[in-house]
């Protein structure tokens, strides 16, 4: 018998290496006896990046959200699927996951078996909607082409030409592309079937699914809740023109959070848009769901970093675009920051600074600016904030420089997040 030549993955070079945990809070439940974020760096003195997750004030804004919104809210796991994270969105009373991987279904499986996981993916590998559907009882399903549809009814045992009256059926989403929003990132250019295309996927999906659902995203990181209410009516519109009944529309992602440039309207706007603009389609058949990620963890973690080298007003710090700053280079997000000096020293006025990361890319580099005390010295630490939604997720093993430190703390957000403040809980 011949064998699989398997290639090895070299050991710390491709695969980012693992957070070292410091310590977990395994319960999921709010835990206010954690260390603070000041007292850690003092009795840790770190050499390599620490990431603070804020479970509390994770749980506080999953709670806000849920109290809000006026439908079944699904954490967009993709975001942040630090297991920490996943537990404190679960004690917040989140029991939907959205799920773009078999990974992520996985992960949800094992942490919560009793999670309701949707697999919100418009492109999926077949043995990935098998293994969902077989051993990880996911029920619903996206799609935005007839390929997919098709993928998805044979992978999910209905025959394709003659779906059995007895076999159990898939809930089948629909996701349409919207036009342009106004997000600081548009998710329609690479998902989402044209309005026309929509309406005939929901004809093509209704005898065949155990519920039907029409969805959009208006991009992430949107400050506009009118993107929501254009979005909402052109979903009604889709729905009329289907001509058949729909059971779910999903709103999807794209909350906003606070970013030392982007102030959004409070979370109450957002939600005051949402309902009227659903109480004007008129179709009381029709339930609410949305997937927010960054609004439910952005404000979540945090990352310190040490100083290494002062150059000017460019300091070279230990972590960068290839570690959890990745939207901090061309996507050019800036980041809370403050100092906490290695010596106690009296407070200098602020000055603004950029980052160089520790690879020896030279895109590597975070312009900012991010305003820290103007003496600012190699030793020092910076926490840098509002890192909870799409830091540590994107990390890679680049370069050598993906070892870090995990703990959780008892901080607050180090910015307000709509709906709710650092110091609610
Ligand atoms: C990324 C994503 C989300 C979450 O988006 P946020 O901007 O983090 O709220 C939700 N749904 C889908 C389908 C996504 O791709």
């Amino acid at each position: 018998m011949r064998s699989l030549n398997v290639i090895k993955t070299p050991t710390g070079v491709q695969a980012p290496h693992p957070l070292v945990t410091l310590r977990g809070n395994e319960s999921g439940l709010p835990s206010h006896d954690l260390p603070s974020v000041e007292s850690l760096v003092a009795s840790l003195r770190p050499e390599e990046p620490l990431h603070c997750i804020r479970p509390l004030a994770i749980t506080a804004a999953a709670r806000a959200f849920a109290a809000g919104f006026p439908g079944d809210v699904l954490y967009a796991v993709k975001c942040n699927p630090e297991p920490a994270v996943l537990r404190a969105v679960w004690a917040g009373g989140i029991r939907h996951f959205d799920c773009a991987s078999i990974a992520e279904v996985e992960l949800v499986r094992r942490l919560f078996p009793a999670a309701i996981i949707h697999f919100m993916h418009p492109v999926k590998a077949r043995f990935a909607i098998r293994e969902a559907w077989t051993k990880h009882n996911v029920r619903d399903f996206i799609l935005d082409s007839e390929a997919e549809l098709h993928k998805i009814l044979e992978e999910t045992g209905q025959a394709a030409a003659a779906p059995s009256v007895t076999a159990e059926r898939p809930g089948l989403f629909v996701r349409f592309a919207l036009p342009e929003t106004g997000a600081a990132i548009n998710l329609s250019q690479k998902f989402g079937a044209e309005p026309e295309m929509a309406a005939a996927l929901l004809r093509a999906a209704r005898p065949v699914a155990a519920r039907l659902g029409l969805a959009f995203h208006v991009g992430s990181q949107c400050l506009a809740p009118a993107a929501w209410g254009e979005a909402i009516a052109m979903a009604g519109e889709i729905i009329r023109a289907a001509g058949v009944p729909v059971e779910v529309l999903d709103i999807g992602g794209g909350f906003p959070v606070a970013y030392p440039d982007m102030e959004p309207p409070p979370l109450s706007a957002f939600m005051a848009e949402i309902t009227t603009a659903y109480e004007a389609l008129r179709m009381p058949g029709l339930r609410l769901w949305a997937e927010p990620g960054r609004a439910l963890v952005g404000g979540g973690a945090s990352v310190v970093v040490q100083v290494q080298l002062r150059r000017g007003e460019m300091l070279y710090i230990n972590d960068g675009v290839y570690g959890a700053l990745s939207d901090a280079g061309a996507l050019r997000f800036r980041f809370p920051t403050r100092l906490i000096p290695a010596r106690p020293r009296p407070g200098a006025p602020d000055a603004p600074f950029g980052f160089f990361g520790p690879t020896c890319d030279s895109l590597d580099v975070m312009r900012g600016p991010f305003f820290l005390p103007a003496d600012v010295a190699e030793g020092d630490w910076i926490e840098i904030g509002q890192l909870g939604a799409y830091g540590a997720c994107l990390r890679t093993g680049f370069n050598g420089f993906d070892r870090a430190t995990l703990a959780e703390v008892r901080d607050g957000p180090m910015m307000g997040t709509p709906g709710y403040g650092p110091e609610r809980e």
